[in-house]
C-alpha cells in the first residue's frame, strides 16, 4: 500500500523536490523487494517450489508406508508439520482470524483445520477485492447493517483515480460497474429458461446435408399459432406434439455431418515455409461495427484460405455469458468485431467459418466454440488448435504467452484476459491488446506445424493428429444450465462440508432461490449469491436476517434486497426436525475420543476405503452419464415444455447416489418418468449400486461392489475420511498385540468404542426403518386421495379441450387474455400435485415400497386411459408443479416473488413477454419479465 499511495502521488509531485523523499522510500516495497512485482514473483515462486516438493513427497499406500517405518522419516515428517502448523497459525493470527491450528486440547481433526484455512482463505480474498476495488476508484454500495450501526464512511483516495499520462497503467484495473448492461440493447432476448439449448442457427452455408426442417421452418420455431387459440398449458402441449417430432434435429448439431466428412486439406500435408507476421503498430486494425463492414469482412474472409479467431467474454453480469468481442486476424490485416453491437448478424461468418477449405487458427477453442454457438449461432469447420498443436509438441507449457515469447519473441501479458470487456468506447490499450490475441497467431500455426512436421520425421502424422483433435472440438455442442431438483446436490458435493438435513434443505432452498433469480434478473450465479456464502449461510443457519447479512461480506445486492425471503427460508429449515440418525451422529461425535491427528500414532494414510477399482466404478458412471445425456436432453425439453414451474420444494435428507438418467426415446404423449415408471416407453437407469446401504443390507449380504460404491458414498459424505483414524489402525503389528504399548490400549479402546457405536447405529436405523415405514404407509393414502382429485382434474382439461374444438368449429377464435386463462386451467392439476408431493410424509419416504409403485404404476396407467391422455402429471416427481403453494404458506415460491422483478423490468422499459409460455420454470405465469428466445431471426 505504501508502494501504491506513493505512486499516486508522482502524476502530481513529478516536478516537486518536496517528493524526492518519499520517492526514495518507496523504492523498497517492503524489505528486500523493490517493488510489488518482484514481491509477488518471489510469493508464487516460493507457493509454486511448495506445491512441486509436495507433490514429491511419498504417496500414501505402500510408499508412505515404507518411509514412515523410519524413525528418522516420522520425526522430521512431525517436525515440518509442526512447523507448516505454526506458520498456517501466525499468517492466520496476522490476517485477524480464529486460529487454533496447533491447539491440541481443542478438538481440532483435519476437517476442522481444513475449515480453518478455508475461512482464513475467506477473509483474506475478501480484503484483496476491497483494496482491488479501492484500487480501481470504486466505492462499494453499503451493505444493509442492523440497526443503529453506523457504517464508516469509506474514503476513496486519490492515488488511484485516474489522471494525467498514467491513465494507461491504471486502466486494466477499470471494473466498469456502472455500465449499461449490454443485454438490453439485444434484438433477441436471451434464453435463459430452463430448457436445453436449441441452435440458433436458420441458414445453412456451405451445406452438404441440408439444415433440417425445424430450423427452416419460421412457423414452426417461431410464430406457435396454438398460442393464439388456447390456454399457455394447452399451447406447450400442442406445440411440443407439433415439434417433436422434430427433436432430433433440434438438439443435433447442425454440421454434423459436414464436420465427419472433412478430409484434411492437402494445405495441412506437407511442411509449411513460415511466414513471418507484419509488425503489429503497422498493421491496420479494423474496428467494425456496423453490418455493411461485417459483410465486407465476411467477404475477405470467404476468398482467403486461413485466419485466426479469438472472442472475448464476460460471464459475471449475465447468466449465460456475454461474448463482447471477436478478434479476427489474416495475414495482412487485423479486424475487431463488437458482437454487442452485431451480435444478431454475427451468423453471416457462418459462410466462411463453415468453408471447408478454409483453416480458421484458434488457440484453445474449447470455450469459443461454445460462445459461437451460443451467442450467435455459429459453427466451424476445418479448425487448427495451437494450444493442441502445443500440447503436442510437449512444449511444457501450452499457453499463448509462452508461445508468444517461444515462436515471436513477444512479451505478452494476459492481464486484461479478465477485464471487463462490456466496456465501450473500449480503452486503446484493450483494443491492442485484444488484437495482439490473434494477429500473431499465423505464424504461429505455421511454425506450429513445421514443428510438428520436424518431431515426426517429416510425415504428417504429428499434424494429423491436431488436426483430429480440432475436428473433435468442432462438433462440441453448448450446453446450457439446468436445473434439476438434484443441482444443489451436486454442488454441495463438491464441497468439502457434510451438512444435517437442516442445513442441507437451507442450501436446496438457496440454490433454488439462486438459479430462478439469476434467470430471471439475468444476472451469474455467482452475482446474486458466491458459493462460499451460501455455503456459509447454510451451514450457520442464522436466526435473524442480520446473521444472513453477517454471512455475506460484501452483501449481494439481490441477497440485500430479498433478505426477507431469504430469512424465511431459514426459519423453515430450522424447524425440521433432524433425522434420528443425525441425533445419534450428532451424539456420537460428542463422545468420540479426540481426533487429533497425532502421527506417531496413526498413519494419516489410511486409503483402504478408496481403491483403484473404486474409481473406475464411478468413472463408469460417468460414462454412462454421458452416454445418456443426449436422450436426457429431449427428455427435459418435453419435461420443461409441458410442466412451467419447478421450485424447491419440501427438504429431503442427502442422498448420495447417481441417479435419475433418462434412457430411451420419448415418443409422442409419452410422459418422462424419473423414477420407475415402466408404463411408457421412457425407462429410466438407476446406478443401483448407488442405492442407500440400508436397502442393500436387507437382501443379506454385501457384494464387493457394493461396499466399494458404499465406500464411495462414505467419501462424498467426508473426503477427509481416508485421512482420519480409521476403525482399522495401521500400525506395526508387534505393537498392537503387546499390552504394555499404549498402542494396545489405544486401539482397544477404540475397537471398544467401535462396537458401541455399531451397536447404537442398528438401534437407530430399526428405529427409523420402522417410522419410514407409518409415513410410507400415509404416504400411500395420499397418494390415493391424489389420484382421485387428478381423475377430476384431467375431466376438467378435457372440458377444455372440448371448449377449444367447439370454439374451432364455431370459428370464433378466443382472444387470450394474459396468463389467466392457464392458471384457471391448471389450478385442478396443481392441487392434485400438492397433496401428492406437499405431505412431509411422502417427502420423507423418499423410496416407497416396491409394491406402492406398482400400484402407482397401475394408477397411472388408468389415468392415462381417461381423455387427457398423453400427459401425466401424477408420475411426476417435480414438486414444484404443486403451483407454487406448498403446505406452509411461507414456504418459498417463486411466483410470490415474481411482482418486483416485474415491477422493476417494466421501469427499464423491458419489453415484457405476453405470449405465455410456459416453457421455463419460472415463466409459469407468463408475464415474468422473462423472453423465451425460440430461435428466431
Ligand atoms: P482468451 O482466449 O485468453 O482471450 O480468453 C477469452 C475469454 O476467456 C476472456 O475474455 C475471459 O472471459 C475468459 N477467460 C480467460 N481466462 C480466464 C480465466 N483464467 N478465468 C476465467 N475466465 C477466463
Ligand atoms: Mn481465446
Ligand atoms: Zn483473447
Amino acid at each position: 500500500m505504501a508502494a501504491s499511495a506513493s505512486a499516486g502521488g508522482c502524476a502530481t509531485a513529478k516536478n516537486n523536490p518536496a517528493s524526492k523523499d518519499s520517492e526514495s522510500e518507496a523504492e523498497e516495497f517492503c524489505p528486500g523487494f523493490k517493488d510489488a512485482d518482484a514481491f509477488v514473483k518471489h510469493g508464487l515462486g516460493t507457493v509454486v517450489a511448495a506445491t512441486k516438493a509436495s507433490g514429491s513427497l511419498p504417496q500414501a499406500g505402500d510408499e508412505f508406508d515404507f518411509y514412515r517405518s523410519f524413525p528418522g522419516f516420522q520425526d522430521f515428517c512431525a517436525a515440518q508439520g509442526e512447523r507448516l502448523l505454526h506458520c498456517m497459525s501466525q499468517l492466520m493470527q496476522h490476517h485477524g482470524c480464529r486460529s487454533h491450528m496447533r491447539d491440541k486440547n481443542k478438538l481440532t481433526g483435519l476437517e476442522e483445520r481444513f475449515d480453518l484455512v478455508v475461512e482464513s482463505n475467506d477473509v483474506i480474498l475478501e480484503k484483496v477485492g476491497i483494496m482491488l476495488d479501492e484500487a480501481s476508484g470504486v466505492t462499494r454500495s453499503q451493505p444493509v447493517m442492523p440497526a443503529g450501526y453506523q457504517p464508516p464512511k469509506i474514503v476513496v483516495s486519490s492515488w488511484n483515480r485516474k489522471g494525467g499520462n498514467r491513465s494507461a497503467e491504471t486502466f486494466h484495473l477499470l471494473h466498469a460497474k456502472n455500465i449499461q448492461r449490454p443485454q438490453l440493447k439485444f434484438k433477441d432476448k436471451v434464453d435463459n429458461s430452463n430448457t436445453p439449448f436449441v441452435s440458433k442457427i436458420f441458414v445453412k452455408p456451405n451445406a452438404v446435408k441440408p439444415l433440417s426442417s425445424y430450423f427452416t421452418n419460421k412457423q414452426l420455431r417461431e410464430e406457435r399459432p396454438e398460442d393464439l387459440d388456447v390456454p399457455p398449458a394447452l399451447a406447450d402441449f400442442i406445440h411440443q406434439l407439433r415439434t417433436q417430432e422434430h427433436m432430433d434435429d433440434m438438439f443435433a448439431h447442425p454440421y454434423q455431418y459436414e464436420v465427419d466428412h472433412l478430409v484434411m486439406p492437402e494445405s495441412l500435408k506437407s511442411k509449411p515455409e513460415p511466414q513471418l507476421y507484419k509488425p503489429l503498430a503497422e498493421t491496420s486494425c479494423k474496428f467494425i461495427e456496423t453490418l455493411d463492414d461485417l459483410v465486407a469482412l465476411n467477404e475477405k474472409l470467404a476468398n482467403s484460405t486461413e485466419f485466426a479467431v479469438d472472442l472475448e467474454h464476460h460471464s459475471y453480469r449475465s447468466f449465460l455469458g456475454i461474448t463482447c468481442l471477436m478478434q479476427i486476424s489474416t495475414r495482412e490485416e487485423d479486424f475487431i468485431i463488437d458482437t454487442l453491437e452485431l451480435r444478431s448478424e454475427m451468423y453471416i461468418l457462418n459462410e466462411s467459418f463453415t468453408d471447408p477449405t478454409i483453416v480458421k487458427v484458434f488457440h484453445g477453442a474449447d470455450s469459443d466454440i461454445e460462445w459461437l454457438q451460443k451467442d450467435f449461432g455459429v459453427y466451424v469447420v476445418n479448425m487448427f488448435d495451437t494450444h493442441h498443436a502445443a500440447r503436442s509438441l510437449n512444449l511444457g507449457r501450452n499457453s499463448l504467452d509462452h508461445l508468444l515469447k517461444l515462436y515471436c519473441n513477444v512479451d505478452s501479458n494476459k492481464r486484461y484476459q479478465l477485464a471487463d470487456w462490456r466496456i465501450r468506447p473500449l480503452p486503446e490499450e484493450m483494443l491492442t491488446y485484444a488484437q495482439a490475441d490473434t494477429h500473431y497467431l499465423l505464424y504461429v500455426y505455421d511454425r506450429l506445424r513445421a514443428d510438428l512436421f520436424d518431431a515426426a520425421n517429416g510425415q504428417s502424422n504429428l499434424v494429423q493428429v491436431v488436426w483430429s483433435k480440432s475436428k473433435d472440438l468442432c462438433l462440441k455442442k453448448y450446453v446450457k444450465p439446468i436445473f434439476t431438483e438434484e443441482s444443489y446436490m451436486e454442488l454441495y458435493r463438491k464441497q468439502k462440508k457434510s451438512f444435517n438435513s437442516q442445513q442441507l434443505a437451507a442450501f436446496r432452498h438457496l440454490y433454488g432461490w439462486r438459479d430462478k433469480l439469476a434467470r430471471v434478473e439475468d444476472e451469474s450465479t455467482g452475482y446474486v449469491l458466491p458459493n462460499h456464502m451460501m455455503m456459509k449461510i447454510a451451514e450457520e443457519l442464522p436466526k435473524e436476517p442480520q446473521g444472513i447479512i453477517a454471512c455475506c461480506n460484501p452483501t449481494p445486492p439481490l441477497v440485500r434486497q430479498q433478505i426477507n425471503e431469504l430469512h424465511q427460508f431459514i426459519k423453515q429449515a430450522r424447524e425440521i426436525p433432524l433425522l434420528k440418525a443425525e441425533v445419534a451422529a450428532e451424539k456420537k461425535k460428542a463422545m468420540a475420543p479426540k481426533r487429533k491427528s497425532e502421527s506417531t500414532l496413526f498413519g494419516p494414510h489410511d486409503t483402504s476405503h478408496v481403491s483403484e477399482s473404486d474409481l473406475m466404478d464411478l468413472s463408469s458412471c460417468e460414462k454412462e452419464r454421458k452416454k445418456l445425456k443426449y436422450s436426457r436432453e429431449k427428455l427435459i425439453f418435453l419435461r420443461n415444455s409441458v410442466y412451467s414451474n419447478m421450485e424447491p420444494s419440501t427438504p429431503i435428507p442427502p442422498e448420495i447416489h447417481c441417479k435419475s438418467e433418462w434412457k430411451a426415446d420419448a415418443k409422442v404423449g409419452v410422459l418422462f418418468s424419473e423414477e420407475d415408471d415402466t408404463s411408457g416407453l421412457v425407462a429410466s437407469a438407476k446406478i443401483t449400486l448407488f442405492a442407500e446401504s440400508e436397502e442393500l443390507g436387507e437382501s443379506g449380504h454385501i457384494t464387493v461392489a457394493q461396499q466399494k460404491a458404499h465406500s464411495i458414498m462414505e467419501s462424498f459424505e467426508n473426503p477427509f475420511r481416508m485421512y482420519l483414524p480409521s476403525k482399522d489402525i495401521h500400525i506395526s503389528k508387534n505393537a498392537k498385540y503387546d499390552p504394555s504399548s499404549k498402542i494396545y490400549e489405544i486401539s482397544n479402546r477404540w475397537k471398544l468404542q467401535s462396537i458401541e457405536q455399531q451397536q447404537k447405529e442398528v438401534q437407530a436405523k430399526q428405529k427409523a426403518k420402522q417410522q419410514a415405514k407409518e409415513q410410507a404407509k400415509k404416504a400411500k393414502e395420499e397418494r390415493k386421495k391424489a389420484k382421485q382429485s387428478y381423475q377430476e382434474a384431467l375431466q376438467d382439461v378435457s372440458t377444455v379441450r372440448q371448449q377449444i374444438a367447439e370454439s374451432k368449429q364455431g370459428g370464433q377464435k378466443r382472444e387470450r387474455v394474459a396468463s389467466e386463462v392457464g392458471e384457471e386451467t391448471l389450478k385442478p392439476i396443481k392441487k392434485v400435485m400438492k397433496t401428492d408431493k406437499g405431505t412431509p410424509a411422502a417427502v420423507q419416504s423418499p423410496a416407497p415400497s416396491k409394491k406402492n409403485q406398482k400400484q402407482e404404476a397401475e394408477d397411472a396407467k388408468q389415468a392415462q386411459s381417461s381423455t387427457f391422455t398423453p400427459f401425466d402429471y401424477s408420475q411426476s416427481d417435480f414438486k414444484v408443479f404443486a403451483g407454487g403453494k406448498s403446505k406452509d404458506s411461507k414456504h418459498f415460491d417463486p411466483n410470490r416473488q415474481s411482482h418486483e422483478f416485474r415491477r422493476r423490468k417494466n421501469q427499464r422499459g423491458n419489453k415484457q413477454n405476453s405470449g405465455g409460455r410456459s416453457m421455463s420454470y419460472m415463466s409459469a405465469k407468463s408475464d415474468r419479465g422473462f423472453h423465451h428466445n425460440w430461435p428466431k431471426r
